[in-house]
Order: structure tokens, then C-alpha cells, then sequence
């Protein structure tokens, strides 16, 4: 037996390591596990080349917990230690991993987003162990197994020991504080979220399983029930297959391993795969984005060699894709750094923009295979289509591939499709192309049904960011124009050469005006005169494209407009000058009649525009009734 000092230079660093993860103890089993798995790969790599002799079997791992004697037990069959190589990789290595690592992160704990997650190795078993065994015999040929032993303290101790078995055994003698991880539904939570997909099958006890019953079985009988070993993982999952082996239906029933809460089926995946210049692999789902999604549940995650790392994706995923689903694997990205380190990390800005470029290739794909079916979607996607198109300029650029315009009559239209089918009708006098759209459909129904008798097409642009996108598609695209078809009357939306004929002359014009003004609430209306269809609205409310778009934008989080948020909401008061009312209005004699007429005409161009309200509402009722007596 050989005791002896594990070379340190702090003079008890553990207690340092305890504090130092604190909330972070749970990963003791990720990295026990780990090694394990790392010893076990191991093992079937070498007997592949023929440098392990014998039959390997099919290695597992086990976990054994004893809650009475206070001890969790990491069992493998991989490729064990010799006593010379346990002074070398735990004592000496092991340990200045540690070390080195304590070193380094001790001031920056506040900095912890990621650090936390990875770096201790098999150090990380003193933040819940009073004291570690190692027992541990090496494939090697004649190799002695050895015991290894430490409680904490700077001295170990090693000795030979009998046993046949290859393989690793590491035994926790669990501490007082952290008796909590001697629950076996604790056991099973930490294997479920670490370990769920590792490559190696991990046993935790066993369970019972209800045979089918045999066809020809009698009424009654029993089935059979027989017990099994609980093997936790999936060692293959989906996206380390092979895309080609992989069926529609494969996806969606590895999405429902990955969220087994989540009912609702994802509407396409993309599946990742790249060696070089980094390696990445994983499967990113678009799902169904409703009303109810909570952002903080069923996130994209990130494993390192099928290894569970963490569901905070945020650095290495641009954010519009952090709203998919799905799972990213890749060995290259670097854990034991903070983010704001990560977000600068040139492996990490191509893993970023590779995916970026995929997701955009996987979109235009889908919308050539099946456009169809691709516009079905649109509705649920296009938050995060918009999104992107507004924060990644290199998507941008290729959404004219698969960015989609409908319209108020669902129809569906690409850039390309929608410029050349206006551009005859909605040129300006000034050769600029003018895009009309609704936000709203039945709100502003009565505009978007004269823009319709024009002969203009009426975009339905619904979703909460669409301001944003409108002023970018303005300032990268040239000389178009995005208008509401509710921020002005119809014949100004897309100014022409033309001017119509008013049936009142100037003078009648300005005597009018003032007339009306008396009676509405200046600082909100301004009246504006003009000559319209006879038959179109006497009396018409808008609201200018400019001032409303500001506020939206400000509204969903626009940068760089502050101050607007106080402007009150500012409309016109358009007034058909050669609508009948309005001539009449003017030649009313008693005042009385006149101001009510004036009341009566604005209050239902307000009720057209949802803005009657409240005490408004109540009077313009009893007005109106007391008209038709
Ligand atoms: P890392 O896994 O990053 O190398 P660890 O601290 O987790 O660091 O482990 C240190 C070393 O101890 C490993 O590299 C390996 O050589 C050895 N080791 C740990 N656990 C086992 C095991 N179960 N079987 C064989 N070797 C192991
Ligand atoms: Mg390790």
C-alpha cells in the first residue's frame, strides 16, 4: 500500500471547488458518467484494432445507490487503470484540471452563466462526497487492479486489491449536505436530464414490463409481467443517424422523446451536419408558435458528444432561431467560458452563421418542394421568418427565396411576384411602387374594400413586428413604398397625376372648414379637405402611415426613437367635398342642426374606425335615435 500527497499548490483546494459550484453540485453525475462512457469508447475503439483481447461483450454502465450505507456507485466495464495510471491521470492531471481551473474562475464567479457547467471532471465528486474510492482494474494484460482512496485532503492512498472484472468502480461516500442525491427519484431526474441520449446504455436498477398477452390466451388470464433492467438512455439518438435513414415520422417521434410534455408536433425539422471547419450535428425543429409558448420551457439544446451541456443557447444561436426547438451537438464550441466571451469566439460566429445559412436553405427548399403546403404554414412561421429577416443581414438576403406576401384574399405572393403584378396599378406620379396593406381585416374593412374597387392589391400584414420589417424592406429595396390602407383616403394612398373635380369651390372650401373644426377635438383630428367619389364616405377618419408606424415600432421595441413614446395618437378628418352631406352641412341654416349634423357624421366615421367610445357612445345613441323619431 502507498499512501503519498497529490501534488498541490493550494493547500486544500476542495473546500475552494465546493464553494465555487455551489449550484452547480448536481454535475458530479454528468461527469462521472462521462468518464465512464469516455473509458468505455475507449475500450470498443481498441478492440476494433484488435489491441483488446477477447470478446468485449456489450459494456453498460451501472449506478448503484445505497441509501444506508450513504454510497452512489458509478460502475463500468471500460478500459479500468493501472496503479501507474491512476497516479498519473487522477492524482496529477485530474487534479491540475482542477486546479487550474479554480485558478482561473475563482474572482469571476458572478461570470458564471456557463463555467459552471463544465471543467471539474473527476474532481467535481468531492462537491457531494466526504470521501472517493476508485476500484479499478485495466484491460491490459496482466494489469493489477488497484484501490484508490481519498477523503478530501491533499493525501490519497493506493493500493493492489483482487478483482477480476475490467473496468471502473467509483464509489461516493455521500456527504451530509447532499444526501438529497441518495433519493432514486433524484437519481433518475439528474439521468434524465444529462444523460438521456449519452452513447453508452446507463442501468439504474430495474423495472417491470408487461408482456403482450398471447393471441390464442384465454378470457381472463393474466399478463405476464417480467423484470428488467431500467437502462435511462437512448444511445442512439436521432440526430446522429444518418438524414437518409431517417423517415418523417422518425423525426417527430424523436421530438416527443425530447419533450415528452410538448403535445403539439413540430411543422418541419432540419437536420445539421458538418465536419469541417467545425463538427456540428443536430435536428432543429420550427414549431407551432401559439399564443400560450413560454420561452423559458422546451428550448434548443446543447450537448457536447451526446453529453447534455445546457438549454441556454443564447451566443451560440442567433437569437430569432432561439425561439425553434430541437438539439445542437457539437464538441467544438468552448464551455468553460463566460458568454460574453463565446459571442466574440470565431468557432462559435461560423457554428452561428452555418446555421443561420441552413435554416434559410431548409426554407426555400420547403417552399419549392411544396409551396402549397409551405403557404399553409406561413401563418406559423413567419414571426420567426420576420425576426430573422430583421436581425441577420446574411438572411436577409436570401428571404426573397422564401419570404412570402399574402393578402387579404389569401393569396400568396414572393417579392419578385408582388412587384411585377402592382406595378402597372400602384406606380405614383413620382414612379415609386406603393404597397398597401391591412393589419386588420375586419377593423379596417371599409378602406380595404374601396382600395379593392381600385383595383389595388392589399397585403394582410398581421404579425407584431411588421413595422420593423416594412422600414427595412423600405431602406434596402429601391423605390417602394409601404402604405396602410387605413392612413389616408384611397385617392391619396397612391397619389396620381389626376386631380378630381370638388363640387365645392374654394371659397365654400373655406368657409366649411371652420365650421367643422369648432366641433372637433383639434389636438387630435386635423381636417382635410377633399374631393372624392361622390359616393365614397362623407366624413372619413386616417391615420398618416408615418406617425403610426413610429409609434408601433416603438411600441414592439424599436432602438433609436425615444422620446416618441408620449405623442399622443394623431389623425385627419378627410371630408368628401363632394358627398352630398357635406353640401348640405354647408347650406344648413340654424346652427343648431348644422353642429349636430357635423357631430352626427364625425361620430360614424370615429364608430368606423373602432374609436367611439364610452360617454361618446352613449350620446351618439341617443342622438341617433332621437334623428329617426
Ligand atoms: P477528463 O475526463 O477531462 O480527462 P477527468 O478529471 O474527468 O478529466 O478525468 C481524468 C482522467 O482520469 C481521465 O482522462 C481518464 O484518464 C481517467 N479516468 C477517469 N475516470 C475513468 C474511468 N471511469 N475509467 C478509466 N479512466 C478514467
Ligand atoms: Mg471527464
Amino acid at each position: 500500500m502507498a499512501t503519498g500527497n497529490i501534488n498541490v499548490t493550494a493547500e486544500n483546494i476542495f473546500p475552494v471547488i465546493k464553494k465555487f459550484l455551489y449550484s452547480d453540485h448536481e454535475i458530479f453525475l454528468r461527469e462521472l458518467i462521462s468518464n465512464a462512457t469516455d473509458a468505455t469508447l475507449k475500450l470498443k475503439h481498441l478492440a476494433t484494432l484488435g489491441e483488446v483481447k477477447g470478446d468485449i461483450g456489450d459494456p453498460i454502465i451501472e449506478i448503484k445507490v445505497d441509501k444506508k450505507k450513504n454510497e452512489i456507485r458509478i460502475i463500468d466495464q471500460g478500459v479500468g487503470m493501472t496503479g501507474e495510471e491512476v497516479e498519473k491521470y487522477i492524482n496529477q492531471v485530474a487534479f491540475s484540471g482542477a486546479e487550474e481551473f479554480v485558478e482561473k474562475y475563482k474572482d469571476k464567479v458572478e461570470d458564471s452563466g456557463i463555467i459552471g457547467h463544465f471543467g471539474l471532471g473527476f474532481y467535481s465528486s468531492f462537491m457531494v462526497a466526504d470521501k472517493v474510492e476508485i476500484f479499478t482494474k485495466s484491460f491490459k494484460k496482466d494489469a493489477k487492479a488497484v484501490r484508490w482512496e481519498c477523503d478530501g485532503s491533499p493525501k490519497y492512498t493506493l493500493e493492489e486489491f483482487d478483482r477480476k472484472e475490467r473496468g471502473t468502480e467509483i464509489v461516493l461516500h455521500i456527504d451530509e449536505e447532499s444526501k438529497d442525491f441518495l433519493e432514486d427519484a433524484k437519481i433518475t431526474e439528474l439521468l434524465t436530464k444529462y444523460n438521456k441520449f449519452m452513447p453508452i446504455p446507463i442501468k439504474f436498477g430495474t423495472r417491470e414490463e408487461t408482456l403482450p398477452l398471447p393471441e390464442d390466451a384465454k378470457e381472463g388470464t393474466e399478463p405476464e409481467k417480467i423484470t428488467i433492467e431500467n437502462i435511462v438512455n437512448n444511445p442512439t439518438p436521432a440526430w446522429t443517424k444518418n438524414p437518409k435513414d431517417l423517415k418523417d415520422e422518425d423525426y417527430k417521434s424523436f421530438y416527443r422523446e425530447l419533450y415528452p410534455m410538448q403535445f403539439e408536433e413540430p411543422l418541419f425539422n432540419i437536420h445539421l451536419n458538418v465536419d469541417y471547419p467545425f463538427n456540428l450535428t443536430g435536428i432543429l425543429y420550427f414549431p407551432k408558435l401559439n399564443n400560450n409558448l413560454d420561452p423559458t420551457k422546451d428550448r434548443i439544446q446543447l450537448y457536447q458528444n451526446q453529453v447534455f451541456v445546457t438549454d441556454n443557447v443564447e451566443g451560440i444561436v442567433p437569437p430569432f432561431l432561439q425561439m425553434l426547438r430541437g438539439v445542437i451537438d457539437s464538441p467544438d464550441i468552448p464551455l468553460n467560458v463566460s458568454r460574453s466571451y463565446l459571442q466574440s469566439d470565431a468557432a462559435v460566429k461560423k457554428i452561428s452563421s452555418y446555421i443561420t445559412r441552413k435554416v434559410a436553405d431548409k426554407l426555400t427548399s420547403l417552399f419549392k418542394k411544396d409551396r402549397k403546403a409551405f403557404e399553409e404554414k406561413w401563418d406559423d412561421i413567419k414571426v420567426i421568418i420576420e425576426y430573422g429577416m430583421l436581425s441577420e443581414d446574411k438572411f436577409f438576403e436570401k428571404s426573397d427565396k422564401f419570404a412570402i406576401y399574402p393578402t387579404v384574399n389569401k393569396e400568396y405572393f414572393t417579392w419578385n411576384e408582388l412587384e411585377e403584378k402592382i406595378k402597372p396599378v400602384q406606380t405614383d406620379k413620382d414612379d415609386k411602387l406603393v404597397i398597401l396593406y391591412a393589419s386588420d381585416v375586419k377593423k379596417q374593412h371599409s378602406y380595404i374594400d374601396v382600395a379593392k374597387e381600385k383595383g389595388y392589391t392589399v397585403l394582410l400584414l398581421d404579425s407584431p413586428i411588421v413595422s420593423h420589417l416594412l422600414q427595412k424592406l423600405e431602406t434596402s429595396k429601391e423605390k417602394i413604398q409601404f402604405v396602410r390602407v387605413d392612413s389616408d383616403h384611397v385617392d391619396n394612398l397612391i397619389k396620381k397625376e389626376e386631380t378630381k373635380i370638388s363640387k365645392l369651390s374654394d371659397e365654400e372650401k373655406e368657409k366649411l372648414k371652420p365650421i367643422i373644426e369648432e366641433i372637433i377635438p383639434k389636438e387630435t383630428y386635423t381636417v382635410q379637405m377633399e374631393a372624392m367619389d361622390s359616393n365614397a364616405n362623407p366624413f372619413i377618419i386616417t391615420q398618416p402611415e408615418f406617425m403610426r408606424r413610429m409609434k408601433e415600432m416603438q411600441a414592439t421595441g424599436g432602438g433609436g426613437m425615444m422620446g416618441m413614446g408620449n405623442f399622443p395618437d394623431m389623425y385627419n378628418l378627410v371630408i368628401n367635398t363632394n358627398n352630398e352631406l357635406v353640401g348640405e352641412i354647408l347650406n344648413t341654416k340654424t346652427k343648431k342642426k348644422q353642429d349636430r349634423l357635423i357631430q352626427q357624421a364625425f361620430d360614424l366615421a370615429k364608430l368606423s374606425q373602432g374609436l367611439l367610445q364610452g360617454e361618446e357612445l352613449t350620446n351618439f345613441i341617443k342622438r341617433s335615435f332621437q334623428m329617426v323619431k
